[in-house]
């Protein structure tokens, strides 16, 4: 296949060859010929919750669910995911795994758009703030029997945990997954400076949504934020849809930590993708705006993310100020890095899974190669 677009890391406009995901050439055009758009490796999201009303953590989640879940994200370039679960029961948890890892056994392309599953929680924060939106009754702390059971109906597909460090048992279990080969993100945490150093050297990897799943108010010096940032170690993910994160934070983080361990994550919720409008969802009335903010109705509480990763690009440009290239870079490349998968880098003999990106719109568009 031909296309012509932009080079996405330096704006050079370019015919590619793709043949069967691999890049065979890459020429030169002149720059009138193509305005737009850009050529792209595709999104890799590691925290999808659902889309357009299907949430992987349904209690009647179906194969055909998990499938049009992955294609609604496919329309926004996003060309690998980790589904992820959050805290629920044991029994829930456990449909959403093995329902998940159905559909990848009935439909192996799948593997390549689902290259692991993430779970986050139950083993996280009780406290009122760091929870966020997951349910107290579910909170609890580590058992690594009952994470062999979900691992297994998974058929070993759960490739990364969120946890917080500081509940009973917490540093222990983190080793213990690392030594499973579970990439372990620290997240909805109140964790002090010893928990954290704790985490880093038993093996946590990450920061999830770094800025959100915390205290409301916190001790200006002592808390998790500024040790979590302060850990070179740690990657780090956040939410740049424009709601989740101040544009000061968002610089912030991305400052400290550096491009190369900076994470785009969309964390869309099952309202991402759907009309604006009020929902019934997670027990409660929720307002889904035109502009994709999704709020608790008549409250100004965030209640999940209404906008998917390529939405997430413009943002990071205006607010935290990263050219287009960077900003990519953190949806693409350093998830995969992260979750030690192949990187798709645009040159020629790379293989991957490519996208066509309007910076401006936002619209992205997977390549069928
Ligand atoms: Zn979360």
């Amino acid at each position: 296949m031909l296309i012509e677009a932009r080079h996405y890391r330096n704006g050079q406009a370019i015919r590619a060859e793709i043949l069967n995901g691999r890049i065979t050439k890459i020429l030169p055009l002149s720059a009138s010929q193509v305005v737009l758009p850009f050529l792209a490796p595709a999104f890799f999201d590691i925290q999808i919750n659902g889309a357009n009303g299907k949430s992987f953590n349904s209690s009647s989640l179906t194969v055909s669910d998990v499938h049009e879940i992955v294609a609604v994200c496919q329309t926004h370039g996003i060309g690998r995911l980790l589904p992820t679960l959050v805290t629920n029961s044991f029994e829930a948890i456990e449909h959403g795994l093995a329902t998940i890892a159905r559909t990848i056994r009935e439909d192996g392309q799948l593997a390549t758009a689902i290259p692991g599953i993430h779970v986050e929680g139950p083993y996280l924060s009780a406290e009122d703030g760091p929870r966020g939106a997951h349910p107290r009754e579910h909170i609890r702390t580590p058992d690594t029997t009952e994470f062999k059971r979900w691992q297994k109906a998974a058929e070993g597909r759960i490739r990364m945990m969120t946890i917080a460090p500081e509940v009973e048992g917490g540093i222990e279990f983190i080793s213990w997954l690392t030594k499973q080969e579970v990439v372990v993100a620290i997240g909805h945490t109140n964790a002090n400076q010893e928990e954290i150093a704790k985490a880093v050297q038993a093996g946590a990897k990450t920061s999830t949504h770094l800025g959100n799943g915390i205290g409301a108010t916190l001790p200006r010096h002592q808390n998790p934020i500024w040790e979590q940032l302060a850990k070179d170690e740690l990657m780090c993910s956040v939410i740049p849809d424009g709601f989740h994160l101040t544009p000061a934070v968002l610089k912030s983080i991305i400052r400290v930590k550096g491009l190369a361990k900076m994470i785009t994550t969309c964390d869309a919720s099952s309202l991402a993708g759907v009309a604006p409008g009020i929902y019934e969802e997670w027990n409660s009335q929720i307002e889904v705006s035109s502009n994709g903010k999704v709020t608790l109705k008549d409250t100004p509480y965030l209640a999940g993310s209404g906008v998917f990763t390529n939405a997430c690009i413009p943002v990071l440009m205006q607010q935290g100020e990263l050219n287009l290239a960077d900003a990519i870079t953190t949806a693409t490349v350093n998830p995969a890095r992260l979750m030690n998968l192949p990187e798709h880098h645009l040159m020629i003999g790379r293989e991957g899974i490519w996208m066509l990106f309007d910076p401006v719109e936002g619209a992205a568009e997977l390549i069928a190669s």
